[in-house]
């Protein structure tokens, strides 16, 4: 049992019962006994059956076949460690027997344990989706966590109280660059680029003359202003994450000084939106450059920064979520793979990463990241159809299992984009 430990049982447990229960319940009387786990809660007794250590060692290598149910709903399938193929609960008396494994892959999932172990990166250094038990078991669209929290939630609530939840969706934006015409050379680059390109060209040039006189039209300026608006309209919670980088190739943001940037944050703040730092491209294995960072930011807001997520979603699993909470960060914004949409960490719900060098989960909350624009077109090659129907199938999936969608979408692609009007306002249902 050398990763599934006491402490990883409880963590893996506590988080399907919150969704379950939709509440936090006390598992401190759990108990591991012949690979089974037994707990009370309440007059109820439950005891959930688990792999064996070699069938834990072949499903973090994606090598364990597994069993199909209908879900809870029967929305769909969804795969299970379940080798007898019993039925998945039995009742007798005050105890349920939960015959089917409903921890070990959830905690495989809520601790990134196989990206941990994953030692082939791509060109920044990220866990390859393709290597994750994610891909290789078919779970993008599938947040299979929740989908055992809720087999979970039917036996229960005939037995305890559960309490519902409603679905946000929240809406996220990395401002990488608040000005797409900060300076002369980008000016110039820009003509230099649309000549090439024999395209747009005059539009380009409306757009610099526009932007040179009033620095709240240039189209990503413009672009951060309609994203908040239009997050007002919509009812949604949105979050802006700023970067505070010194300039360099992956770093393009405008110095934090600069004076175009108050009042955007006044106009941010007046919406209801709340402000993140966006930590540089270096700082995910870098603890004093983060905390410079979090700290210039604070002190240009005059407040404390408690949200986060790293710029190009680049995390090292196992050192920086500690810099992030050192650096008084409570919630983080950034696990999601940039080559997929969906569910990488099993969860549509709040969660917290699992600290293997303490055995303990860390104190900050991630709230996982569903989807982001340039998945859509980039990685997905989706058209805007395809690109709308995959965002509104996976809203439809999590109001299910009652969690949240956080979407990113960048305010580069705001202004005079099809994307921003016919996939992401038509997602919000503003269009
Ligand atoms: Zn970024």
């Amino acid at each position: 049992m050398k990763f599934r430990t006491h402490n990883a049982i409880r963590y893996t447990l506590e988080h399907l019962f919150r969704i379950a229960c939709g509440r936090k319940v006390d598992l401190r009387n759990l108990q591991v006994v012949d690979g089974s786990v037994h707990l009370m809660i309440e007059d109820l007794h439950l005891a959930f059956r688990m792999c064996s250590d070699e069938d834990f060692d072949r499903l973090l290598k994606a090598k364990l076949p597994l069993d199909t149910v209908d879900a809870f709903d029967s929305h769909h399938k969804i795969p299970i460690i379940n080798p007898d193929h019993r039925p998945l609960f039995r009742r007798e008396n005050s105890r349920l027997f939960i015959e089917a494994d409903i921890i070990s892959l959830p905690f495989i999932l809520l601790s990134s344990l196989d990206e941990l172990l994953s030692t082939d990166k791509d060109a920044h250094d990220r866990v390859r989706y393709e290597n994750s038990l994610m891909c290789k078991y078919g779970l993008s669209r599938i947040p299979l966590v929740d989908e055992y929290a809720f087999f979970l939630r039917r036996e229960l609530e005939q037995l305890i109280s559960v309490e519902s939840r409603a679905t946000q969706i929240i809406a996220t934006h990395d401002i990488d660059e608040t000005l797409r015409y900060p300076d002369f050379k980008s000016k110039l680059r820009a003509l230099v680029g649309a000549l090439r390109r024999g395209d747009n060209l005059k539009k380009i040039g409306r757009e610099i003359v526009r932007s040179s006189r009033d620095h709240t039209l240039d189209p990503y300026y413009h672009g951060v202003v309609q994203l908040s608006d239009d997050a007002h309209a919509a009812g949604l919670q949105s979050v802006f994450f700023f970067p505070t980088a010194r300039r360099g190739k992956h770093d393009r943001n405008l110095s934090i000084d600069n004076p175009v940037l108050q009042p955007l944050f006044e106009r941010l703040r007046r919406n209801g939106a709340e402000i993140g730092i966006h930590p540089g491209y270096e700082t995910f294995r870098d603890a004093n450059e983060m905390r410079r960072q979090v700290r210039l930011l604070e002190k240009t807001l005059n407040d404390k920064i408690t949200c986060s997520r790293q710029h190009y979603l680049r995390i090292d699993l196992s050192q920086t979520f500690d810099h992030l909470q050192a650096c008084g960060i409570e919630t983080d914004y950034t696990m999601g793979f940039a080559a997929e949409e969906g569910f990488r960490n099993g969860t549509s719900h709040p969660f917290h990463p699992y600290d293997f060098a303490a055995d303990a989960p860390y104190r900050i909350l991630c709230k996982p990241l569903t989807a982001m624009d340039v998945t859509l077109w980039q990685y997905k090659q989706y058209n805007r159809t395809e690109a709308l129907a995959s965002l509104q199938s996976l809203l439809a999936t999590i109001r299910r299992v009652q969690g949240d969608f956080v979407v990113l979408w960048h305010n580069q692609y705001v202004i005079d984009n099809d994307w921003y009007a016919e996939v992401y306002r038509r997602f919000l249902g503003l269009a």
